[in-house]
């Protein structure tokens, strides 16, 4: 069989939009069968009818993208090794706190030749240092993996206003113009970019700038600081001395296309980082996130909170592997240690700052 089969694995938000967008494409293009199925993570809904027979009998995820029709030819499935089974392509969209769990499920369940690509803004952070997620899928699944970020709000491009998307590529410009076309719409612009890491990285850490711009907002702090200057700016030249610091490899010219500056006003503006940050920050801090986030986006998933935290364990790491390549004794300089965990990396940090 030449026609490619493709499958989305998650069904949040982003994923049933991804779902609707590549459901379009497979019915349009004739390298790929029709069917695309959707992994569901299964949930009943409030009339006792499972979110997956809902989806295929009316269309529409009404949890996570009401009124939208994803398209006929998607087929939700709540089996995750049913559903990827048949694929040669898998798009992965799910938060990023699950994609561990669900590559461990999936080692040894997919076919020969697969190739992926990772919606997921996020990172994991192991005892061997941070994992971004494209990796994780390719440690664990041992295939290639594309990745695919931007200013993409879900809810604009569910109905079919105009945006942009960048895909990150490692080696094949080939597999990446796959899908650039499996994505692209009128309303969907898709741009190549070969520096997987630096995409990732610009995608994975928007969502702690926009925790920034949504504290600003709660603490009403006014619009110098968050709309023309400090938070977004700042934020976005942090974003590129940290990913240099982790991949030097990483190229300047990614922070422009849309998975950087474009990603980090969008956020900034229209996320639900910024929102539950806010309200946050209105609460004087006595609300939880998870409080929070459970309260305001009805099971959707914030990523900028734990991101924080991966953020601050990475640069820990980088910290604890310079120190043991140097075989120094434990420093008990405070500058090293604590909240200045950037400390030992104070020269190069500011060398890509400047
Ligand atoms: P979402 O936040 O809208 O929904 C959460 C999803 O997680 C639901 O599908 C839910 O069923 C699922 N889930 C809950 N518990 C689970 C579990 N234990 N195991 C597996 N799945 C579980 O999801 P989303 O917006 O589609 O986000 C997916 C990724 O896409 C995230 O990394 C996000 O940053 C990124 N993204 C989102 C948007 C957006 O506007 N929503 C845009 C671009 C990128
Ligand atoms: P939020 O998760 O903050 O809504 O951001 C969505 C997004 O990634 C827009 O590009």
């Amino acid at each position: 069989d030449s026609k490619s089969r493709v499958t989305i694995v998650g069904s949040g938000s982003w994923g049933s939009v991804a779902a609707k967008l590549v459901a379009s494409n497979a019915l349009k293009l004739p390298s790929f069968h029709d069917e695309v199925r959707m992994w569901v993570f299964e949930e009943v809904l409030p009339n006792g009818e499972k979110l997956t027979d809902a989806i295929n009998k009316t269309n529409e995820n009404a949890n996570y993208l009401p009124g939208i029709k994803l398209g006929r030819n998607v087929v939700a499935d709540p089996d995750l090794e049913n559903a990827v089974k048949e694929a040669n392509m898998l798009v992965f969209v799910t938060p990023h706190q699950f994609m561990d769990g669900i590559c461990k499920k999936l080692k040894g369940k997919i076919k020969g030749e697969v190739e992926a690509i990772s919606l997921v803004k996020g990172m994991e952070v192991k005892k061997e240092g941070p994992c971004m997620i494209s990796s994780l899928i390719t440690k664990e699944l041992g295939i290639n993996c594309c990745v695919l970020m931007g200013a993409n709000i879900a809810n604009e491009i569910a109905v079919e206003k105009f945006s942009e998307a960048t895909v990150g590529y490692r080696e094949s410009r080939e597999i990446a113009d796959t899908w650039v076309q499996l994505f692209s719409t009128p309303y969907f612009m898709v741009t190549p970019v070969h520096d997987v890491e630096g995409v990732e990285l610009c995608g994975t850490l928007k969502n702690v700038v926009a925790i920034a711009a949504g504290f600003v907002d709660g603490l009403e702090m006014g619009n110098n600081t968050k709309v023309s200057a400090a938070i977004m700016r700042i934020g976005l030249r942090e974003m590129k001395a940290l990913s240099k610091l982790m991949f030097p490899s990483v190229k300047d010219s990614t922070f422009f296309e849309s998975c950087g500056v474009a990603d980090v006003i969008t956020t900034c503006f229209g996320g639900r980082n910024r929102r539950v940050a806010e309200a946050f920050a209105q609460s004087g801090g006595k609300r939880s996130f998870d409080e929070l986030e459970a309260e305001m986006l009805e099971g959707q998933k914030l990523q900028g909170v734990s991101t924080a935290r991966e953020v601050y364990e990475t640069l820990n790491h980088c910290a604890m592997t310079k120190r043991a390549a140097e075989e120094a004794p434990p420093s008990t300089d405070s500058s090293t240690t604590g909240p200045n965990f950037l400390g030992c990396y104070r020269d190069q940090v500011a060398e890509l700052l400047s």
